[in-house]
């Protein structure tokens, strides 16, 4: 068994892949060929937003954005310390100082109440502006954008959503005139939106891909100048330092072969898996004796995940057991179940940022990276080997 089984996918789509990719070779229009404008116009129509921008990786995605709202020194920008190192490597890199906010125990995102005290911090420290928060659809699961946005709005601070784990997940909203409600998809809730294609993500290119979103026509303009070395009239007018930053005609004629698949069935595949998952672990966790717990991934109300990770907790309720994820995982792994943890170091605690100045506790994020699991998750599993992965997560811890 697989974590993320991209090989049965290939089987499943191979004969559209390899159609697709024949045609961008016989084309040679390898760069900024007609599949790339194709994709973008699809993605941003599938997301509900007017630009959508491709570009080389997930990360320069965030970079992109950054560059786009003038993020840089003397900038705070609001990240949650549990999450994948990019979220927080763009702001260093882009000049601006990270600032590490604890996130929701049930829902693994960014948490409000800590945001709060973390702006109140940056304002009594006196040294850095809060500018603006990248808030990250933790393992496919959109953030709280609607409390989010009351606090930036309130702030006068940007919205940013890393949305690299959260491609296909949504939120139901009321409407604006509160007769019943609207499905708003992911990468459509901040300021800018940003994603990954990298291959594991829920939408992945066969290398490196990334895409900006946005409604602002200004911020689309700056990217689309910025994705090609900061290009003014044309190629060899640079009005400003950009990134040679963009999608290869192949990955966007690949991707888009993908997104039918994903549009069609995956999506609702991964979303039935889930289900399943979390019903026969919660069904099987109230016979064990034992003094671990499970604790099944939490979906709030009117939110779906799009499940670039289902990932437990592993929790010792009376305090005083002691546990090992790694034993665990060995044992599983000698079962042919691969499992993996996502993340087991927040990012306040990572050496690149040991030199920032703490501004929030994070004692939430410091105590996931001790407890989760990531379970193999995929739209090619079978019933059967998701039984077999509970059945075996239960007996053997
Ligand atoms: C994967 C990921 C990124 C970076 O995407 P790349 O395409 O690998 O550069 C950024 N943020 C999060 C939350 C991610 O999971």
């Amino acid at each position: 068994m697989e974590f993320r089984d991209l090989k049965k996918q290939y089987a499943a789509l191979k004969q559209d892949i390899d159609q697709a990719m024949t045609e961008v070779a016989a084309s040679g229009a390898f760069i900024m060929g007609g599949a790339v404008k194709e994709l973008e116009h699809e993605l941003a129509q599938y997301v509900g937003v007017k630009h959508c921008l491709t570009c080389a990786n997930g990360t320069d995605a965030l970079t992109l954005a950054l560059k786009a709202l003038g993020i840089g020194k003397g900038d705070a920008v609001f990240v949650p310390d549990f999450t994948f190192f990019a979220s927080a490597e763009v702001v260093s890199l882009e000049g601006a100082t990270p600032v590490f906010v604890d996130v929701d125990p049930r829902t693994f995102n960014m948490d409000a109440k800590s945001l709060d005290d973390a702006i109140r911090s940056v304002h009594d420290n006196m040294t850095l502006r809060p500018k603006a928060v990248i808030a990250v659809d933790l393992f496919g699961l959109p953030a709280d954008f609607t409390t989010l946005r009351t606090i930036t709005k309130r702030e006068g601070m940007y919205l940013i959503e890393d949305g690299a784990q959260g491609f296909g997940g949504s939120v139901k909203l009321p409407k604006p005139d509160g007769e019943g409600f609207d499905v708003h998809r992911a990468c459509s809730f901040g300021d800018i939106a940003t994603t990954s294609f990298f291959p594991a993500k829920p939408l992945g290119c066969y290398g490196d891909g990334g895409a900006v979103f946005t409604n602002n026509d200004e911020w689309a303009a700056l990217i689309e100048s910025y994705r090609v070395h900061g290009k003014g009239s044309y190629k060899y007018d640079n009005v400003r330092i950009g990134l040679n930053s963009r999608l290869d005609t192949l990955q966007a004629a690949i991707l888009r072969v993908k997104f039918k698949a994903f549009k069609e069935h995956e999506l609702a595949d991964v979303n039935r898996f889930a289900e399943y998952y979390t019903q026969l672990i919660s069904g099987m966790t109230r016979f064990i004796k034992k003094e671990i717990l499970i604790t099944p991934p939490y979906i709030p109300e009117g939110y779906t995940s799009s499940w670039a990770q289902y990932t437990v907790q592993l929790s010792v309720p009376s305090g005083n057991g002691t546990f090992n994820r790694e034993v665990l995982q060995a044992k599983l792994k000698a079962k042919g179940i691969p499992t993996m943890v996502y993340y087991p170091t927040p990012m306040s605690a990572q050496t690149a940022f040991k030199e920032l100045h703490s501004f929030a506790l994070t004692p939430n994020a410091s105590r996931l990276s001790k407890s989760v699991l990531s379970l193999p998750m995929h739209p090619y599993l079978t019933r059967e080997e998701i039984r077999m992965v509970a059945e075996q997560l239960i007996s053997n811890i």
